[in-house]
């Protein structure tokens, strides 16, 4: 049984790779029957934004990637790095006492000089063993510098070494050269929280939140070698790491990673903000993790298991056209009622106006589906999102669609206003509400012809002074009057979805 934990830092919106590695994370856990936590990694406070822990809750829940254990529950909590300051000072101590840590007192001015010595001397810059200030320092100092109440970090004693070999889960056996740096595991004892930096306390939190499985973003590689160390020195078993490639976004002709501070569909927000169905963007991103899945219908990509083996090394091109045409080919498969719930599910957090309007007339709603999805028409897939709907199907609602009533409104076609009116005056008189094309048509012929449209556009342009235009003009009159576009389903279909009196009251507005 495999035990994976999702880490998120507070410092920011949550990033679309965020649910990629949960989805991994929750996958892998449930697959081999064990356990997928969460813990949250607030160490750098002053990076910690607030709220942000709010949005990766919205995203865990809109994309199902819940844990089993959270901040709200668990036996190896707290999950909060914040609140375990304690646990993590007591290993510090523990590392001081027999050297494995050391006391350091260096200003950042000691620190910014000495790096300045280490580029002249043209090495690689660090808090390496030989340029560390406070490694070896006598007890002597030490005492005199704490007496002195000069503020202090803690740094690890790095054992150095040359080359280290380890097995990544997705990238095989890797030599990197060792870490000789000996970095910070506990920030400056003068502020408040004394916290540990994300090294350390990563290490110490997956080896007693008995992680056996760590998957994490690969800009995390070249941090391994020090990793090790921390196991090795704590005395803590080794964890298998499995780094994944980053998320990446086309750009010309090249890729770069896919960044929030560049790309809003880089945020996990986007895809709420929008209505991207989850399913299809969790289909989407298993078919990114797993390649052989996104070549399975949706329903068996969702239920197989994710493998770390088929991870991907290079990163993986998140391309918004083709998760749109997967959501669009998903949305075509529900029935109305199933997208009626869940535009309105999504509609009552993001857009009211729209959920009231579905609300008051829900059989408008199914019947406008299913024009598109009887397939009468050509069979659209213009719902790619449930945000498309107020687009898409809008102008079906009472409570969102402007009569228009004006005759002279541009959108008619420039014809005389008396014109518009008597056309729809004859045409009212004698409608007859009828599910059926043709007959649509000769109605619209029937007022046209009578108010000197011409019957065909031949017609029209044999002898343009005879006719104020064609029926043609004089249809795309109504399509307008009924839906506020010139392009629409076709008529009948319309009108059936909205019934009779709305579809009067429609064709009246002119005339009031
Ligand atoms: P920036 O806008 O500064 O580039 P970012 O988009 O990289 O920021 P961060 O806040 O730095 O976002 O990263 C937050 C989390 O998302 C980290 O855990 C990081 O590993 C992960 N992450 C960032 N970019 C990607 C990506 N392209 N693919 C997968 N995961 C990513
Ligand atoms: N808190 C780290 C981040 O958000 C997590 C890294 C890890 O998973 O170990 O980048």
């Amino acid at each position: 049984a495999m035990v994976t934990r999702f880490s998120p830092s507070p410092t920011g919106a949550a990033h679309l790779g965020g649910v990629y590695v949960a989805m991994l994370d929750k996958d892998l856990a449930r697959h081999s029957g064990g356990v997928y936590l969460i813990r949250v990694e607030d160490t750098d406070q002053a990076r910690t934004v607030e709220g942000a822990l709010l949005q990766f809750d919205a995203a865990f829940t809109y994309f199902g990637v819940h844990a089993d254990e959270t901040p709200e529950k668990g036996a190896y909590g707290p999950y909060t790095q914040s609140e375990r300051a304690e646990i993590y000072l007591s290993y510090a101590r523990e590392f001081l006492r027999d050297g494995r840590a050391y006391l350091c007192f260096a200003t950042k001015e000691e620190l910014a000089a000495s790096a300045e010595q280490q580029r002249a001397a043209k090495v690689p810059t660090g808090y390496y063993a030989r340029w560390a200030l406070w490694r070896d320092a006598p007890d002597e100092r030490v005492r005199e510098a704490l007496a002195a109440g000069r503020p202090y970090v803690v740094r690890f004693r790095s054992p150095g070494g040359s080359r280290v070999t380890y097995t990544d889960l997705i990238r095989g056996e890797i030599t990197a050269d060792a870490n000789r740096n000996d970095v910070v595991l506990l920030k400056s004892s003068d502020s408040p929280l004394r916290l540990p930096t994300y090294h350390f306390a990563h290490a110490v939190d997956d080896h007693l939140m008995r992680v056996t499985h760590v998957i994490r973003a690969d800009e995390w590689l070249s941090s391994v070698p020090l990793h090790l160390q921390l196991f090795d020195a704590a005395g803590f078993e080794r964890i298998p790491y499995a780094h994944i490639a980053p998320l990446l976004k086309g750009d010309g002709s090249g890729k770069r990673k896919l960044s929030k501070r560049k790309d809003p569909e880089a945020s996990v927000e986007f895809y709420i903000a929008a209505g991207y169905p989850a399913d299809a963007v969790l289909y989407y991103l298993r078919g990114l993790i797993n390649g052989r899945l996104a070549a399975l219908p949706m329903d068996q990509a969702l239920a197989e298991p994710l493998r770390l083996s088929e991870a991907g090394v290079s990163g993986a091109l998140v391309d918004l056209v083709k998760l749109e045409d997967i959501a669009a080919d998903h949305i075509a498969t529900l029935s109305g009622q199933t997208i009626v719930d869940e535009v309105l599910g999504w509609a009552d957090v993001h857009d009211t106006e729209l959920a009231a309007a579905v609300r008051a007339e829900p059989g408008v709603a199914l019947r406008a589906l299913d024009i598109e999805r009887t397939g009468v028409e050509n069979p659209r897939k213009d719902l790619r999102k449930w945000s498309d709907f107020r687009s898409v199907y809008g102008y079906f609602f009472a409570a969102l669609f402007e009569p228009v009533t004006d005759p002279a409104d541009p959108r008619l076609g420039g014809l005389p206003a008396e014109v518009v009116r008597a056309l729809c005056e004859d045409f009212l008189r004698d409608y007859r509400h009828v599910n059926d094309s043709d007959e649509w048509f000769a109605q619209i012929r029937a007022a046209a012809v009578a108010n000197r449209f011409a019957g065909s556009p031949k017609e029209y342009k044999a002898d343009k002074d005879a006719f104020v235009g064609s029926t043609k003009e004089a249809a795309q009159v109504f399509r307008v009057l009924l839906t506020g576009s010139n392009r629409s389903p076709a008529f009948h279909l319309v009108t059936q979805a909205l019934g009779e009196p709305e579809t009067r009251r429609r064709l009246g507005a002119v005339l009031a």
